[in-house]
């Protein structure tokens, strides 16, 4: 890994990160305190039009994840994994391995359930679980979380507002979990969508094998296209 002088990192393997790599454009560091971003059901984050943040759901798997972090990577492209509680404490590595890489790590609650059918008691006990995790792999408090299935409920949201963790909702979804997904179908997803939004917060899932295949192609679209990647960060 290597420091360039912007202070960006990239892999060694993508030292030929130049003009023809999408990487990244801006990071946009939020504050450490309750909001809630994403045109879907909350407001949009403070993003230009064409700009694009790049938010990957369910992992870290190992299946997947050298797919994607390689296809981010070669692209100098930085992300934001919205990790299940339970694939980080069962691999840590791989999720440490994101972060060194330079992408941020959010929470998708901790064994992915619809909260609506939890009582409210399992609905913070699933919630606890994940922060536990998160905090056990990264020595700090989790600074974002994104509702399973999108599925919001009053009593998360209550507690989510008082651990001072961002929801993420999403702007832009490219329903990369279909059986018959191919990366042309993927691609053409992303490309129509994009155009009628104009930017955002994408939601991709790293825990789905056609997506990670399907990065490279995507990640292309993306550049080819012409839109912007903001990486986030949350203050600590
Ligand atoms: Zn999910």
């Amino acid at each position: 890994m290597a420091l360039l002088a912007s202070g960006a990192f990239c892999t060694s393997a993508s030292a030929a990160c130049g003009p023809d790599a999408l990487g990244t454009a801006r990071t946009l560091t939020l504050k450490r305190e309750f909001a809630a971003y994403g045109a879907t059901q909350h407001a949009p984050l403070p993003l230009s039009p064409g700009e694009v943040v790049l938010t990957f759901d369910d992992g870290p798997r190992p299946e997947t994840a050298a797919q994607v972090l390689k296809a981010l990577a070669d692209q100098c492209a930085k992300g934001t994994f919205m990790a299940v509680g339970s694939n980080l404490a069962q691999f840590p590595d791989l999720a440490r391995q994101e972060l060194a890489q330079g992408h941020s790590i959010g929470l998708h609650s901790h064994t992915h359930p619809h909260p609506k059918d939890l009582s409210p008691a399992d609905q913070l006990a699933d919630l606890k679980r994940a922060e536990d995790a998160y905090r056990v792999v990264f020595g700090t408090a989790a600074p974002a979380y994104r509702f399973p299935f999108l599925e919001e409920t009053p009593t998360l949201m209550s507690a989510i507002q008082a651990e001072k963790l961002t929801v993420m909702s999403i702007d832009v979804g490219i329903d990369d979990w279909q059986p018959d997904d191919t990366t042309e179908k993927l691609v053409t997803r992303l490309v129509d969508r994009l155009k009628v939004a104009g930017g955002g917060i994408i939601l991709m899932h790293d825990a789905n094998a056609m997506t990670a295949a399907s990065m490279p192609a995507l990640l292309k679209a993306l550049k080819d296209n012409g839109y912007k990647v903001v990486h986030l960060e949350w203050e600590k």
